[in-house]
């Protein structure tokens, strides 16, 4: 690996919004790295400050002009760029505004001495978006209206752009989409486009992020069941537990659907983790309702469940919706469901104790080293030795909240 230009200008990045956002954020890494800037790690010591905005929720819109005043006026003499889907004509008061449309031309015009130099990355895991855009117009999402109709990017640029990630040392690669189910070029499906990466790369590992539930094949289920080099871990979103609301949410699957799905990929790959996301709160939703996602996720047993309570988002058939439910009421059910999804995990962690995993190791902090085995537990790890973008055997001795601790 080659070494990084003390003299390049180093960059900062911020990310605002959801999963696929620092997915982004993780593509900008990458080109800024390729075109020889260096990454910060603190806004600080930085030359220029990228701020990867969303307008997704409410919330990201208004945190992203909080951060450039206060990024304005702590660092006036600091380069800033604004991008991403909330980055307006307005913000050029705090900095150069690049729309996601000109993404790709985000670090033009900044002089780097580094620029010329070939200089690589030292990360470990690159997110990589293959897919952009949604059809399915879920009530409460304003996604297909901002990203647009479902687009797949072409299998040759893909392929390119994975060999040079490749050469750069990067060990594990995380295939990434709005709708990464329904990835489609000309006629390759994902399960055709994962053998083709399978076959013309060396990546020790290859995850998917974030898929839907009805567009999970069984090519795909048949895929990971007989290679390696695919993480037993998937993200299968829920968002709720109870058949009525699904429906309400112009979901197109119910539970039975989705706990088969459990059971087709936990026979086939028996190791397989699965992590979700559930949203509590939606307008209408009823206590019963409610209980019934309890039960449903005491029933699966899933190693993670991301909760979230309903937002409205103006422009969505739900923000209209009846029966918008109280910020405590959203607050008292989040926390309901947060607990017990906290002792399943706790569960599954201990069940790990005395066993042997895999770790790819990523970052070190006060000496001890953290990574991911293949199906996405996160291990601690003291070491006196430098174990940073190694996979690792290590002995599992004990739990933390999130995590487990190795020998
Ligand atoms: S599938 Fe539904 S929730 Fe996901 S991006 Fe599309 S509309 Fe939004």
């Amino acid at each position: 690996m080659n070494k990084v230009d003390k003299k390049a200008k180093s960059i900062f990045f911020a990310t605002l919004g959801c999963r696929l956002n620092q997915a982004e954020t993780d593509i900008l890494k990458t080109n800024a790295i390729s075109q020889g800037f260096r990454l910060a790690i603190n806004e600080s010591e930085t030359d220029i400050f990228v701020l990867n905005s969303c307008s997704v929720t409410n919330k990201a819109q208004g945190d992203t002009e909080k951060i450039l005043k206060k990024i304005n006026s702590k660092y006036p003499q600091k380069e800033v760029i604004i991008t991403g889907c909330g980055a307006k004509k307005e913000y050029e008061k705090y900095g150069r505004v690049v729309l996601n449309s000109e993404k790709q031309n985000l670090f033009d015009g900044i002089k780097n001495i580094g620029k010329e130099q070939n200089i690589y990355s030292q990360r470990t895991r690159l997110m990589y978006k293959v897919q952009d855009g949604c059809n399915n117009f879920c009530s409460y999402c304003i996604v297909p209206y901002l990203r647009g109709r479902e687009h797949s990017l072409e299998a040759e640029k893909i392929m390119r752009e994975l060999k040079t990630a490749e050469k750069s040392g990067i060990k594990e690669v995380v295939l990434c989409g709005v709708n990464i189910g329904k990835y489609d070029y000309k006629g390759t499906k994902l399960a055709g486009l994962i053998e083709n990466i399978l076959k013309n790369t060396a990546f020790l590992r290859i995850r998917l992020s974030s898929i839907n539930p009805d567009d999970f094949s069984d090519d795909l289920v048949a895929l990971w069941a007989q290679n390696d080099r695919l993480c037993p871990h998937f993200h299968i979103s829920l968002q709720s537990g109870s058949d009525s609301v699904l429906t309400h949410m112009g979901r197109k699957y119910n539970t039975k659907q989705y706990s088969s799905l459990i059971s087709k990929l936990r026979k086939a790959i028996p190791e397989v983790q699965i992590t979700t996301d559930i949203i509590v709160g939606f307008p209408g939703e009823t206590e019963e309702e409610l209980t019934e996602t309890i039960k449903f996720v005491e029933k699966i047993q899933l190693l993670k469940v991301h909760v979230f309570r309903y937002s409205p988002r103006e422009g969505t058939r739900a923000a209209k919706m009846d029966g918008q439910i109280s910020e405590k009421v959203k607050k008292e059910r989040a926390v309901k469901l947060q607990k017990l999804e906290a002792r399943i995990r706790q569960r599954i962690l201990k069940s790990c104790i005395g066993e042997e995993v895999e770790v790819l190791f990523e970052q070190k902090k006060n000496g001890h080293y953290s990574g991911f085995t293949p199906n996405y537990i996160k291990v601690i790890k003291k070491s006196q030795k430098d174990i940073t973008n190694q996979i690792v055997r290590v002995k599992i001795k004990g739990t933390e909240e999130n995590e487990i601790i190795a020998n």
